[in-house]
């Protein structure tokens, strides 16, 4: 079977890190303007935000650059790769989303902002965690298309870890602030997938 050259991986790579920081770099500049009303970052979402850090951005961009760590290298097969680039497409397209659908309600981390609103509209109708689910779908994509067992899932294992950790924190936060809102929110909504039940049915 034809192999691709790792080059393409490469950019891959950089255009799939592009687009993320494009979307997001807009948005990041109007967020600093809203104070933070409540700030439920500790040390462990300090630590776990590195880690993603280091898992989404700087091993992937080492490998690029450095070619490090080549031992861990393997063949990249076109349709791997084909595979990863469409999940890639998919999770931007729908990180895209979630930033037009926030708007201002929105913090790199545990934190709710001053006239903080509830957003159930869009693309968080019925998915809690879309961004969340844009970043998996992202991590599968750059698994796929970065033909390196270390580098390649790097990012799906660090966003993972911190998926996992945050996710409960995250939603008992929105419950403290939003009460029932949030509990009639949590029926209509899965967290990355919508329900299989439609509102209507319960
Ligand atoms: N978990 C969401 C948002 C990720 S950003 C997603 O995956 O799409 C994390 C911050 O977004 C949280 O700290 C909180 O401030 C905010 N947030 C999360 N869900 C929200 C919602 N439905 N409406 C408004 N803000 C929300």
């Amino acid at each position: 079977m034809t192999v691709l050259p790792t080059s393409l991986g490469r950019i891959a790579v950089v255009l799939n890190l592009l687009t993320y920081v494009l979307i997001r770099w807009p948005h990041g500049n109007r967020w600093k303007t809203v104070t933070v009303a409540d700030d439920r970052q500790g040390r462990l979402e300090f630590a776990l935000l590195v880690g993603a850090t280091l898992g989404t951005t700087m091993i992937p961009l080492t490998w690029v650059v450095l070619a490090f760590p080549s031992f861990a290298n393997y063949p990249l097969h076109p349709i791997v790769f084909g595979a990863g680039v469409v999940f890639a497409v998919l999770g931007n397209w729908v990180f895209y989303r979630t930033h037009a659908d926030l708007g201002l309600n929105w913090s790199v981390t545990l934190q709710l902002r001053d006239g903080h609103e509830l957003v159930t509209n869009g693309i968080y109708r019925r998915i809690r965690h879309p961004m969340y689910l844009a970043m998996f779908l992202q991590g599968i994509g750059q698994a796929l298309f970065l033909p390196n067992w270390i580098a390649g899932p790097a990012w799906l294992m660090s966003f993972g870890l911190l998926y996992l950790l945050r996710v409960g924190k995250e939603e008992r936060m929105m419950q403290d602030q939003f009460g029932d809102e949030y509990t009639a929110y949590m029926k209509q909504s899965g967290r990355l997938l919508p329900p299989l039940k439609k509102p209507d049915d319960q």
